[in-house]
């Protein structure tokens, strides 16, 4: 019954809070998540879930098959951390040095192996199968993308897969769905804009690149209010920009690099082909040369409709509708994109947010922690959702 389901959840907390602090305090980053492989790969094992390693380096694998034959639902979550020191001044503070958990993705592993734990304890009432997802690298290492080339999604095929992110931005006992579109698409462009050097004084006798990059910048900015329809959305960032050596010397050349956001395919290559048409054009004017260079980042997160509605009713069972929001679009990057451009599924978010703990700090913040009350609340999150996706009723039916 519903109270054996929440009683196991219950009983579970201190347990989960052990597991994320344990690697909350030896975090760990992109591809080299080797400890807590290792600890995720234990604890599989000692549920007596199958486990698959060595995808992607570090990546995990559990699968769970059911008595009866199904459906076959997976779960994700991320195992990297970042390189910024922390500054939480709490006891599990992060032990190494320029390296913190400051995405959650320390919560998304303990959370995992929640549900691991709660599925292995009733494996005798699963239909179909329930694999586990562990990858490396989402902070911007395309881990995900890798555990889908190397088949992460097959044998057994996976009909549907979910993905739970701790939120700032909503408080603790909330979860927040995208119903269709969810995250953008990333992309990086680097312009080389290429003079002719010489001296500060005589500027008629070199060609200037700095003068240039100054009206390519401004240009480019004008792109985002001129060119894309104000009903769509989209972001031109130039964060780095360099060039020169001294204060009287023109330098021979300028490099600028930035990234680019958008949510549909049409604009994102508006944005690409408008950026190169406006670096070709100044560096035209002022008779230099440039160069520009344009790399694919992670794709559009795009939630598929019936598996959103399908998490928001499976949550609202536990949590009531009026704890269900529905997000509109972020314009950061998510690798869970490669997964749903596969197979249909939904990318959604817990809430984290407590003012009465101090727990307001934004994502890859020094200071970002999490409510561990998000914990128990992520594992019932999941639990809900596999069990409406495999038709479990272990809502309404007794648990064993
Ligand atoms: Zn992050
Ligand atoms: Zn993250």
């Amino acid at each position: 019954m519903e109270t054996d389901l929440m009683q196991k959840i219950k009983e579970m907390k201190d347990w989960l809070v052990e597991i994320r602090r344990r690697i909350h305090m030896y975090p760990e980053l992109g591809f080299e998540e080797i400890e807590t492989s290792k600890l995720v790969c234990e604890w599989l094992d000692k549920f007596g879930i199958q486990v698959k390693r060595g995808l992607a380096k570090t990546g995990v694998i559990g699968i769970l098959e059911g008595k009866e034959p199904g459906m076959t639902v997976a779960i994700r979550g991320d195992m990297d951390a970042l390189p910024i020191g922390e500054e939480n001044p709490v006891t599990y503070a992060s032990k190494i040095n320029g390296k913190m958990h400051a995405c959650g993705h320390d919560a998304h592993v303990a959370i995992l192996l929640g549900v691991a734990k709660f599925f292995s304890s009733i494996r005798n009432q699963v239909k179909g199968n329930i694999k586990w997802i562990f990858q490396p690298a989402e902070e911007g290492g395309g881990g995900g993308k890798i555990m889908v080339e190397e088949g992460v999604l097959e044998n057994p095929r996976v009909d549907a897969i979910f993905a739970a992110h701790v939120f700032p931005f909503l408080p603790i006992g909330k979860i927040g769905i995208y119903e269709r579109e969810g995250m953008a698409a990333a992309d990086r462009f680097t312009i080389k804009i290429i003079g002719k050097g010489g001296h500060a004084a005589s500027p008629h006798a070199s060609r200037d690149p700095i003068l240039a990059a100054g009206h390519l910048i401004t240009q480019i900015h004008s792109i985002v209010g001129r060119n894309v329809n104000p009903l769509e959305s989209a972001v031109i960032t130039i964060g780095m920009i360099s060039g020169g050596t001294a204060f009287n010397i023109i330098p021979d050349e300028v490099e600028l690099s930035g990234t680019v956001r958008s949510l549909n395919l049409q604009i994102r290559e508006e944005l690409r082909s408008r950026i190169e048409q406006i670096s070709r054009g100044i560096a035209q004017s002022f008779g230099m040369g440039y160069r520009f260079d344009f790399e694919y980042g992670y794709p559009f997160l795009i939630n598929d409709r019936t598996m959103s509605k399908l998490v928001a009713s499976a949550c609202s069972k536990g949590i009531g509708g009026e704890n269900v929001e529905v997000l509109r679009p972020s314009m950061g990057g998510e690798d869970f994109a490669y997964y749903l451009e596969k197979v249909p599924g939904a990318f959604f978010r817990l809430g984290i947010r407590n003012e009465s703990k101090g727990i307001v700090h934004p994502y890859h913040s020094r200071l970002f922690d999490i409510d561990e009350e998000v914990l128990p609340f992520g594992v019932e999150m999941l639990v809900r959702v596999i069990d409406e996706y495999l038709n479990l009723n272990l809502t309404h039916t007794e648990l064993s």
